[in-house]
């Protein structure tokens, strides 16, 4: 007896597959079949060969007859875990006013600070679920979620606390990362004094704390934190054990990419104006690059040059940055973008989301579906992966599973 067979799979991506090209990698089955137990995959092939097995019976079947069946998607890089809105926003960024004249003027990371701060922790939790909820329903079943709108200690310790809350509450995996350096709070004279604050302060009792975080992140960009500024802050995270990230280049060319090879971080976000250089030494230290194309789209910004990042030997992931800025919350809106936008194929924007983006996240468990994987499975009403990034704005997943354990049905209500 074992937990779930599925079977029939039109389509099964299991994003386990050999070979060069991104095709190969894809690892698609026709007909294809898995069975999990125990929260992992134990075989994976087609219905014919396991209908020659001897498994035994499952607790479960479901039979995916006529849909593409894909790994959970992985979302490497949110803010979703804030108070408040910026809609009203939109319209200056209309006008023409930049992201950083906007925060330059108290609002922007600015005023979704004040809220944060204001708000109690568990009304931050119960706006937050509602947008942990949506990812769900568009196949998320693993999600890195930064702090950053606290930038002082006891509010950072807050969110770190949401973030516990919301891992308890959700059906699905929350990876903590304690964005530390993100905006200078109004209290504080220069960014030098707040960084001095943050190294002194928050670090060592972030990474003593219950609710410690996994990764420790920084906002490298020309007016909010320098390279030598992130490079001190990266320097000390490593040095209490955390894992590192950063938000690199994203308005211009700040060194985030050289910065992000030398700390050895596991991922480098955004890189929309890196210089090839920078680009080189990510890939030859094994750098993730983590693209935000949802982001570019909202902010009216540039995309990232992917076919230069991927040319490079850099391994690439796509990410929602569901923020208040950017509140995007569909990864198939994204793959779409990552391919209208940034000419990315069908294959790379799901590697993406899927093998890349656990990869951005330093897992070797999630992404894909193979012996030993977890049992995290979206069962989509389409008929192959290329519909994924083709149709645009619709709302196709069927089921999403975890571990085995269903989390999301469109049947229901
Ligand atoms: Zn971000």
């Amino acid at each position: 007896m074992y937990d779930l067979a599925l079977v029939n799979a039109a389509e099964l991506v299991t994003c386990n597959g050999s070979g060069k090209a991104e095709e190969d990698r894809l690892g698609v089955i026709r007909d294809g079949a898995f069975v999990v137990d125990d929260g992992r995959v134990v075989w994976v092939g087609t219905t014919k060969e396991l209908s020659r097995k001897a498994f035994g019976k499952a607790r479960r079947t479901i039979d995916a007859r006529d849909n593409l069946v894909t790994p959970g998607f992985v979302d490497p890089h949110t803010h979703l875990v804030f108070a408040g809105s910026r809609e009203d926003e939109l319209e200056r960024k209309v006008r023409g006013e930049s992201y950083t004249s906007i925060l330059a003027s108290g609002g922007g990371i600015l005023r979704t600070m004040r809220d944060t701060r204001r708000a109690s922790a568990a009304r931050i939790a119960q706006e937050s679920m509602e947008r942990l909820t949506q990812l769900v329903k568009n196949g998320v079943t693993t999600i890195e979620i930064k702090t950053g709108y606290g930038q002082r200690l006891a509010d950072e310790m807050k969110l770190l606390d949401v973030i516990s809350r919301l891992s308890r509450m959700s059906g699905v995996e929350l990876v903590p990362t304690f964005l530390g350096l993100h905006a200078t709070p109004s209290e504080f004279k220069s960014s030098k004094e707040y960084v001095d604050y943050a190294i002194r302060e928050m670090l060592p009792a972030v990474a003593r704390a219950k609710a410690r975080p996994i990764f420790s992140d920084c906002f490298c960009e020309e007016g909010v934190f320098s390279r030598d500024e992130c490079s001190k802050y990266l320097r000390a995270s490593r040095e209490l054990g955390l894992a590192c990230k950063i938000h690199a280049d994203e308005f211009s060319e700040s060194g985030g990419a050289s910065l992000a090879a030398e700390a050895r971080c596991v991922s480098a976000d955004h890189l929309g104006k890196s210089d090839p250089s920078g680009i080189q030494a990510m890939a030859s230290r094994g750098v993730t690059a983590v693209l935000l194309p949802g982001t570019s789209l909202i902010s009216g910004i540039g995309y990232a040059n992917a076919p230069e990042i991927l040319a490079a030997g850099c391994s690439v992931a796509l990410g929602t940055d569901l923020s208040p800025n950017s509140w995007v919350e569909s990864p198939q809106f994204v793959m779409s973008l990552a391919c209208g936008g940034m000419r990315m194929t069908p294959a790379q924007s799901l590697l993406g989301f899927t093998r890349n983006a656990a990869q951005a996240i330093a897992r070797d468990d999630l992404g894909f579906l193979g012996i030993g994987s977890a049992g995290d499975f979206v069962i989509h009403s389409l008929p192959g992966y290329r519909f994924l990034p083709y149709r645009v704005g619709g709302q196709y997943v069927q089921k999403v599973f975890r571990g085995g354990r269903e989390v999301f049905s469109s049947m229901e209500g």
